[in-house]
């Protein structure tokens, strides 16, 4: 009788893994074919300065069209992408995608700012990512500044070792350097020391707490105490309403993003956003 019910657990346990391993063989197909047929690209969300109100730069957001799926976000197939190794080759694209846009916009006289892009440890590991970023900035004759990187703490932490040293690589590019989802890792003092960046961004989960009844903004305020310690501009990310960004001011954030003012857009969209801007 027990052995009976081990076998059938085994043949459902068995049944499910190869549904699950299919379904997963399918993304990854899908993916592969995806990237060579172009239907990946880039949503952009404006970022603001808090003092003065305007528009510093946007974050450059990947999405994925699929004929049949539509939109699909990165968080459904980032975390595959990064597993496969595949992110190496959609990253690279990712790069060079976003330092072609902002090259078209400064041609056209707009005023994107810096464009910010996620970059995943996988992308660290493999191949020499700071001869890729500076390759991708000289192809698109940007300066090098009006890219930022994003590298989330874990990252960071992945590299071990060598993270100081691709740190100051990438840095050498030009490029600016920025910490993503801060406060959700080990964030530190002499970590930040050891690892020079730009920026600090603050995790949405701490800027959500803002609006919470009983919510804290003690970690907010840490982070941005530490950001000013350390000389580094620091932003928020998530901002969804008018309180938090009345806060983040008293605090003395200097930027932020979020639905607040304006969601991930396509590129054409952002674009006539830049013109609207321009035209006064
Ligand atoms: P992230 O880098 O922390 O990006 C911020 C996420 O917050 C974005 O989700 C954005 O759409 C969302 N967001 C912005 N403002 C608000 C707001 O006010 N409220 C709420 N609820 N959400 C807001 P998205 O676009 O789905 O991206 C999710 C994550 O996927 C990113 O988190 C990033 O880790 C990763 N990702 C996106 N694009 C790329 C990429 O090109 N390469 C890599 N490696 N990762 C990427
Ligand atoms: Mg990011
Ligand atoms: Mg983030
Ligand atoms: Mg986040």
């Amino acid at each position: 009788e027990a052995k009976l019910a081990g076998k059938n657990t085994f043949a459902f346990y068995n049944a499910d893994m190869t549904r699950l391993a299919r379904r997963r063989l399918e993304l990854e197909e899908a993916l592969t074919t995806g990237l060579a047929l172009n239907q990946f690209e880039l949503f952009y969300q404006p970022v603001y300065s808090i003092g003065t109100g305007e528009l510093t730069g946007a974050e450059a957001l990947i999405r994925w069209r699929h004929p049949e799926w539509g939109l699909v976000s990165p968080g459904e197939f980032i975390p595959l992408t990064e597993e496969t190794g595949l992110i190496v080759e959609l990253g690279e694209w990712v790069l060079r995608e976003a330092a072609g846009q902002v090259r078209q916009w400064l041609d056209q006289g707009l005023e994107p700012g810096s464009v910010a892009i996620n970059v995943s440890s996988r992308q660290l590991m493999r191949g020499h990512f700071p001869g890729i970023l500076k390759q991708a900035v000289e192809n698109a004759g940007i300066p090098a500044h009006r890219l930022e990187m994003e590298l989330t703490e874990s990252s960071l932490l992945a590299l071990g070792d060598r993270t100081t040293e691709l740190l100051a690589e990438m840095r050498a590019t030009g490029a600016r350097l920025a910490v993503d989802d801060f406060g959700t890792g080990y964030s530190s003092l002499s970590y930040l020391r050891r690892f020079k960046v730009d920026k600090l961004k603050i995790d949405s989960s701490f800027v959500n707490e803002l609006a919470m009844e009983g919510g804290g903004e003690g970690i907010v305020k840490a982070i941005i105490r530490m950001g000013q310690a350390m000389d580094l501009e620091v932003q928020a990310e998530g901002v969804e309403l008018e309180s938090q960004l009345v806060t983040l001011a008293e605090l003395g954030c200097d930027s932020f993003q979020g639905f607040l003012r304006a969601a991930p857009m396509p590129a054409g969209e952002f674009q006539n956003l830049l013109t609207s801007i321009r035209s006064g």
